[in-house]
């Protein structure tokens, strides 16, 4: 019973994040606007209402609200094969990919940690990863509003279930944070450029909370691993993307996935690798 129910409950979660996803970033973008408006002192702007639940699914052409039976998880994508049931214009794999994995990370949690309280903190973990990587993907932000929880909740998770690590998850956030600032600042000197962004620091902070200093190296190994291929894959098979921007957020995101839910075992063989035991 347990698997189809935390498979379906995935499935629903991923379409939830697939609306955070479309809509935070805009969200924040119309409160920005609205604040630099009003220190400009220029009259305020009538919008209509927009957030997580207004307005309901339309379709982002035409504007058509989605029926429900066409907006359930992966099986509506299916259904219409991907276009809109309206317009017929193509509605983005995003949405189906999203949902799945968010389905895939609940099976591999309950997997490794069956129905627990502490599996689902990590699954809420996943999912947040999940949802970061993919708006970092679309807008190039991570946004404080998703990155700051993040690290505040690894630090309860460690006090809740591993009050031992506490010290280790403290060390880890400032460690992470100062980590990637620094790699910030010396490619900023050398280059002249900015090489990733201030939401990358506080990811790979939250990251230090959930996992302990000790993990920080195996998650930047990991996400250079992932970046490297995920990279030589671009420049064969897509050529069109090539010297695009390339956020760093949704490889820190996969790195947070694996150290979170195999860290141990890949810990282990990793020190092993290097020699230190
Ligand atoms: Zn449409």
């Amino acid at each position: 019973m347990l698997w189809p129910l935390a498979a379906i409950l995935g499935l629903c979660l991923g379409s939830f994040l697939n609306v955070v996803i479309v809509r935070l970033p805009v969200m924040l973008m119309l409160g920005w606007r609205a604040e630099a408006r009003e220190a400009l002192e220029l009259p305020e702007e009538a919008s209509p209402r927009f957030n997580l639940l207004v307005p309901r699914s339309l379709c982002p052409q035409c504007e058509t609200p989605i029926a429900w039976h066409d907006n359930l998880p992966v099986i509506g994508w299916l259904k219409r094969r991907g276009r809109c049931a309206a317009c017929e214009s193509r509605i983005s794999p995003q949405y189906p990919l999203v949902e799945l994995a968010g389905a895939g990370l609940a099976l591999a949690v309950v997997a490794l940690y069956g129905a627990t309280w502490q599996g689902l903190f990590l699954y809420t973990a996943c999912l947040a990863l999940l949802a970061l990587a993919v708006i970092d993907l679309r807008t190039q932000l991570l946004p404080d509003i998703a990155t700051l929880p993040l690290l505040w909740a690894g630090l309860l998770y460690q006090l809740l279930f591993q009050p031992l690590m506490l010290h280790d998850a403290v060390i880890g956030a400032m460690a992470g944070y100062l980590a990637l600032w620094s790699v910030y600042w010396l490619f900023k000197l050398v280059t002249g450029r900015e090489g990733m962004g201030y939401g990358d620091f506080k990811l790979l902070a939250a990251l230090g909370a959930w996992l302990g200093w000790q993990y920080l190296p195996l998650v930047l190994i990991l996400s250079a691993g992932v970046g490297a291929i995920v990279g030589v894959v671009v420049q064969l098979a897509l050529p069109r993307l090539r010297g695009a921007p390339m956020p760093f957020g949704p490889y820190l995101a996969m790195a947070g996935w694996i150290a979170l839910l195999v860290g141990e075992p890949l810990m282990a063989f990793y020190l092993r690798l290097s020699g230190l035991q």
